[in-house]
């Protein structure tokens, strides 16, 4: 788990390395996309960003929405720790306009959904079933079937400047290139198997929440299934502390 202290660290190695532009210039590889904007795919879970992303992301919220962070870290808490229980939790840069609020820099796998055929797209599917039977077998905590079947559905459309439907494999190439920034900081092994790619909310936790932020989980969402927000509410207090 990454802490606090790194994160700056972090930032301060991507700065000196050119790590960000090298983000950008693979982002630009992709076709220029538009669809219609109804944000199906932004409303039902949040999408995984490779770490480097996750930098990104923190250092734009930092430098251009630093009204926005209290709520940010309020939206990414409340879905780090109830994804599992509460259907309504959706993309922490969703705003009240169903615009995404860090469009310009948001993460490669919101850029390339819709990119590909049918045929290619995998599913969205989390994999939840294993981990909700573990889930109520250790601490006889029931996951919503609904959030345990949800897929994130293949989108048609979205139009692209290319006219075509990009290849697998050149999609597949371009998020190594992305995880290849990630290896400055991770080992290759957990790049490979996709340990940096997480949704927002989770790299927030691993930085900011502290290291107790995944032990706390059960509690919390057995709490909030009786409908008592009080640990989460007291986790939010500290998490609004921080500073950049
Ligand atoms: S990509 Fe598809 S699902 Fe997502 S906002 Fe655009 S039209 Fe809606
Ligand atoms: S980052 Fe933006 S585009 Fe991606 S899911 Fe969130 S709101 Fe949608």
């Amino acid at each position: 788990m990454l802490q606090q202290v790194e994160l700056y660290s972090a930032l301060s190695k991507a700065d000196q390395n050119n790590f960000f532009t090298k983000l950008s210039e693979v982002y630009e590889k992709l076709p220029k996309t538009s669809c219609i904007g109804c944000a199906t795919c932004c409303n039902w879970g949040s999408p995984p960003a490779f770490f480097i992303e996750y930098l990104n992301l923190y250092r734009y919220i930092r430098d251009k929405q630093k009204s926005e962070w209290k709520n940010i870290v309020k939206k990414s808490a409340e879905y780090f720790y109830l994804e599992l229980v509460d259907r309504n939790q959706k993309c922490p840069f969703l705003n009240e306009s169903n615009q995404c609020s860090v469009y310009e820099v948001r993460p490669f796998t919101c850029r390339s959904y819709g990119l590909l055929s049918k045929e290619d797209f995998e599913t969205g599917n989390r994999g939840l079933h294993q981990l909700a039977k573990k889930i109520k077998e250790e601490y006889d905590l029931v996951i919503p079937q609904e959030i345990i079947d949800y897929e994130l559905p293949w989108c048609d459309k979205v139009t692209s400047d290319m006219g075509s439907y990009l290849a697998k494999s050149t999609l597949a190439g371009y998020a190594a290139q992305i995880g290849t920034l990630d290896c400055y900081y991770f080992s290759q092994d957990l790049v490979d198997q996709e340990g940096t790619l997480l949704p927002y909310p989770i790299h927030l936790a691993n930085t900011i929440l502290g290291s107790g932020a995944r032990s706390r989980k059960i509690k919390v969402m057995k709490q909030y299934n009786e409908g008592n927000r009080e640990l989460l509410d007291s986790i939010l207090d500290k998490a609004f502390a921080f500073q950049f």
